[in-house]
């Protein structure tokens, strides 16, 4: 029987398998699909989620397979150039298509030992007080001691527990695709900037290997009404249409790799817990890809709540760890879905939105202003509240340069860590749980700093008692007796 059963081979599944697997916790993760997809819905990682790569060991992978781009500097396509000066290392937007950021993902939770069955569509769920009972398609069914739905915008899972979805539903929808077209590049891009600039749900550009004669195009365009059956993909024929309505002409489009659809519908799990199951990704909420944040959205969740669950796993969990996944992730996905709403009403046609985006194109004149913007799409001003004042305190630590190396490079073990200046401090006590690191940087200006596995910042200060008061809110009680003996780190 594996501890945590994930229902939904995703990147919002894959990152927690592997968070989990940092740990040692038996996981089983359930993908209804027999073969992973080819469709492209994410372009890329924001600077958030590039963190989260790094503090885990997995950024060269992902570099290896991306592009950086500038910035990221825009605001429902406003764009400006960035004055802004991000508190983050990666000041970048790494473009890379998200079958590979799936792939790299899976490959990361496989190495860990994270049990992957594709094929398997999860169908029933029961709880009880010791575990959770899944039932699959086919009739199999599984027991484990908690279960994460990770199973999409339409997660079962969530509809099973009988969780409300409140919020917005559909009222437009899009059709996606990856088509060959056969009219010349230039001709392409000229009709392309000629309707953009009055249908601003269209959209076009190349998506092949950009080499000359690549023929391979992404393009996107409003569909003639919201389908009532969204699972089944468009076909050709309905996309050619479209293109000939918006566009004048359908780019001599013959063949598609993929086609999909896709909507504004607006809402968010009104619990991420019940019991013993979790809701994470989109299936704890959903919104319009604009600002490109569902998936960094859902690797966040997933890095929120692998410790703590694996922490409940192990024995280790304080009271009410596990309920913070809630508490902290749900207002970070409502403020999301609150500025993907803002944008959607700046890129309206109407007079009305199209004067508030000229004001705002103003505003982000504003350095602070740019700032905060950016800072909310690309997920570095999270800030948790954890009841304490302190500036840093509930804000994730940007990685800094130490004496002898790089903070983020200390944490991909997945450890709570003490970044401690002083040299006098000590988490005796709770050393499986934390490592303490003694070193200096000239970028930290407090004498140490606690960190939960998440690089969230739980503490600042130089008293030991004040941090023995902090380390059990996290790390749970005291193990004394059983620390092992290299309970500082030692770096190379
Ligand atoms: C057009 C478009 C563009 C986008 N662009 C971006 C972008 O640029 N940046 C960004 O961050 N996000 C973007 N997104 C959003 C992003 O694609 C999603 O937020 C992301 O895929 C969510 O990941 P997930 O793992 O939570 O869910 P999913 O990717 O939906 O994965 C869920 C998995 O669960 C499986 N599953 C479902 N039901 C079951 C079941 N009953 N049993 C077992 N398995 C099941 C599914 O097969 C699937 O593999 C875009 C979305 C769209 C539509």
């Amino acid at each position: 029987m594996p501890e945590v059963i994930i229902s939904g081979g995703g990147p919002t599944g894959m990152m927690l398998a592997s968070e989990l697997r940092l740990h040692d916790v038996d996981v089983l993760v359930l993908e209804k699909d027999a073969e992973p997809g080819k469709l492209v819905r994410s372009l890329g990682l924001h600077p958030r989620s590039i963190e989260i790569m790094d503090q885990r060991g997995l950024l060269d992978r992902f570099l290896a397979h991306g592009q950086q781009y500038p910035g990221p500097r825009s605001f429902a396509g406003i764009d400006k150039p960035s004055t802004a000066t991000l508190d983050t290392a990666h000041g970048y937007v790494l473009g890379i298509p998200q079958p590979v950021t799936d792939r790299l993902l899976t490959e990361r939770a496989v190495e860990l030992g994270a049990q992957i069955r594709r094929g398997h569509e999860v169908t029933g769920v029961e709880q009880d007080d010791d575990g959770v009972t899944v039932e699959l398609a086919g009739g199999a069914r599984l027991r484990s001691r908690w279960l994460v739905g990770c199973d999409g915008g339409r997660s079962l899972v969530r509809r099973l527990l009988g969780v409300g979805f409140p919020g917005e539903p559909a009222q437009t929808e899009w059709l996606l695709a990856e088509i060959e077209v056969t009219t010349p590049p230039d001709e392409l891009a000229a009709v392309a900037d000629q309707v953009r600039k009055t249908h601003k749900g269209f959209g076009i550009g190349p998506a092949g290997n950009g080499l000359p004669g690549n023929r391979l195009y992404r393009a996107v365009v409003p569909a003639a009404t919201v389908a009532e059956d969204r699972t089944t993909p468009p076909t050709l024929q309905e996309f050619q249409t479209q293109l000939r309505a918006y566009a004048g002409t359908d780019f001599g489009v013959r063949s598609a790799r993929w086609l999909s659809r896709f909507t504004d519908a607006t809402r968010l799990a009104e619990r991420y817990r019940t019991g013993r199951v979790f809701l994470a990704g989109d299936a704890a909420h959903v919104h319009p890809p604009l600002g490109g944040q569902g998936l960094n959205l859902g690797i966040q969740d997933a890095f929120n709540l692998g410790w703590k669950l694996a922490a409940e796993v192990t024995g280790w969990a304080p009271q009410g760890l596990l309920d913070s996944y809630h508490t902290e992730r749900h207002p970070v996905a409502a403020d999301v879905l609150n500025t993907t709403r803002a944008q959607s009403e700046l890129i309206s046609p109407e007079p009305g939105p199209q004067a508030v985006r000229r004001l705002l194109t103003e505003l982000m004149d504003f350095e602070d202003v740019s700032r905060f913007l950016i800072e909310k799409v690309t997920g570095i001003g999270v800030r948790y509240d954890f009841g304490d004042s302190h500036e840093l305190t509930g804000k994730r630590l940007r990685d800094i340069r130490l004496s002898r190396g790089r903070l983020y490079e200390l944490m991909h073990r997945g450890h709570g860590l003490l970044l401690d200046q002083t040299g006098e401090l000590s988490v005796a006590g709770w050393t499986d749980q934390v490592d303490h690191v003694i070193d200096v940087s000239d970028e930290l200006d407090v004498p140490a700093m606690l960190l939960r596995p998440d690089g969230h910042v739980a503490w600042t200060g130089d008293d030991q008692q004040d941090l023995l008061n902090h380390l059990p809110t996290w790390f749970g009680a005291s193990t004394t007796g059983r620390e092992n003996s290299a309970s500082v780190l030692t770096i190379p």
